[in-house]
């Protein structure tokens, strides 16, 4: 189907000089406890299902984690907090997740980064972001009919939405309302009303501190499926 040509079409993607070196520099460097396993090193597409009720959204891929893997949100420190709530939550078949063959599906959820290559130190520059998101929203254009809510991990993941949203058209309030864990914002779009819903990112500055505990992800990611019915 279109989701299907659009992930083809984006994995061979080299729009970003600073991103195309260094997610295939991190593939050839490897990381050393990863060093007998092959590494993705392109564009992240989504994955999941493709007519996800719930869409969790995040800024970037890892850099040995879904530029690893090949699948956001897997294969790292973060993937493994966010996967054991997803698994408590009936939203993933398993809590862990080692590579790509692992098995490893979503249930009614569908994962998408706004920029689809792993960027140095975690961070795209604004030019990057600009420049990957029409990838972005051709993606939401696609999964928003069937989506009823949108978590998104973290305020980048939430502020990149919130501008892909508005360029499609969706009614965001201005002045945009404010990022904080367990908000929620129902907003009109073209394609159906959604709720988006803030989540801390489960970075390991966040759960190592207890800013984010298994509770408040675990009860986010519950409401997102409440809404989903
Ligand atoms: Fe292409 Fe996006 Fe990767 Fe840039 S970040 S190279 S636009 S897929």
């Amino acid at each position: 189907g279109e989701l299907a040509e659009l992930e083809a079409r984006v994995s061979v993607c080299r729009a970003c000089p600073r991103l195309v070196e260094w997610r295939e520099d991190v593939a050839v460097g490897k990381r050393k406890s990863f060093a007998d396993q092959p590494y993705w090193g392109r564009p992240i597409p989504g994955w999941g299902v493709a007519e996800p009720r719930i869409l969790i959204v995040g800024l970037a891929p890892a850099a040995n984690g879904g530029n690893r893997t090949g699948r956001v949100f897997t294969g790292d420190r973060s993937g493994d907090w966010l996967f054991a709530s997803l698994h408590r939550v009936g939203l993933a078949n398993q809590a862990t997740s080692e590579h790509a063959g692992d098995g490893l599906h979503l249930i009614g959820t569908r994962m998408i980064a706004a920029v689809r290559c792993a960027p140095p130190a975690n961070k795209p520059t604004p030019e990057e972001r600009d420049t990957c998101a029409p990838w972005y929203r051709r993606e939401l254009e696609l999964t928003l009919p069937s989506a009823s809510s949108i978590v998104c991990l973290g305020k980048f993941a939430y502020d990149a939405l919130l501008a892909a949203l508005t360029a499609l058209g969706a009614d965001v309030p201005r002045p945009r309302p404010k990022f904080g864990h367990a908000v929620e914002y129902r907003i009109p779009t073209p394609y159906g009303e959604v709720t988006v819903l803030g989540c801390f990112h489960p970075s390991q500055q966040n759960t190592f501190t207890g800013k984010l505990t298994e509770r408040m992800l675990d009860a986010v990611l519950l409401r997102a499926k409440t809404l989903s019915g």
